[in-house]
């Protein structure tokens, strides 16, 4: 395995073992995004790492459609994500086409917190959700003093850049920093590996 699937295999399984505390957090806090919302999806302002989207462009490399997708990306102009789709229905707006490869913003926002310094928890989240669950803060501030463990996005942010500090160190717009995951994938596998297709044929 390359230094490179390594790299995207370690992202992968700090998400899995991300979405497990976000889970067992919101369990515990009981509350949760609000069903068929996807609004966050559509903010223009939306930023990820490379690292972040790097199993997203494995994950398309594996299935060829990786050149597709970048081609698409380049000729984007939309600042929307270019996952985002919408759907019309009574009770869904739209949502996230590649779900599982989402990035990390999109893992933690409406799910994480802030901490000032008095120690007191902020919930990253729209005003749909805080006016949803307008005690929750209280109610979490009130839970960590009990022991609670708050998820804070900072410390998800450290975790990540401890897997790679330069793939890490630079936000841009989410379209752009899938465009540049995947650029790095297609080149990795046109320039470095010869076993690309060997690769390509075992997934
Ligand atoms: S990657 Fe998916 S969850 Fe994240 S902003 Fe795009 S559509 Fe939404």
């Amino acid at each position: 395995m390359s230094h490179l699937e390594d790299i995207s295999l370690q992202v992968v399984q700090f998400y899995l073992s991300l979405d497990s505390d976000l889970a067992s957090f919101q369990k515990q806090a009981n509350y949760g995004c609000i069903t068929g919302c996807s609004k966050c999806c559509t903010s223009p302002n939306i930023e990820a790492t490379i690292l972040e989207m790097l199993p997203y462009a494995f994950h398309l490399y594996k299935d060829n459609q990786a050149e597709t997708i970048y081609d698409s990306l380049l000729s984007n102009k939309s600042p929307i994500c270019s996952l985002y789709k919408t759907l019309q229905t009574e009770t869904q707006k739209g949502g996230c086409s590649d779900y599982a490869y989402r990035a990390l913003v999109c893992r933690l926002f409406g799910s994480s917190f802030t901490r000032d310094k008095s120690g007191e928890s902020t919930l990253l989240a729209c005003k749909d959700i805080k006016s949803t669950f307008p005690t929750l803060q209280v109610d979490v501030n009130k839970q960590a003093h009990d022991g609670l463990q708050v998820p804070l996005a900072t410390n998800y942010y450290n975790q990540l850049s401890d897997i790679d500090y330069n793939l890490s160190k630079q936000q841009y717009p989410i379209n752009e920093a899938m465009r540049l995951a995947i650029e790095m994938v297609l080149n990795h596998f046109h320039y470095s590996d010869p076993s690309s297709e060997d690769h390509k044929n075992a997934s």
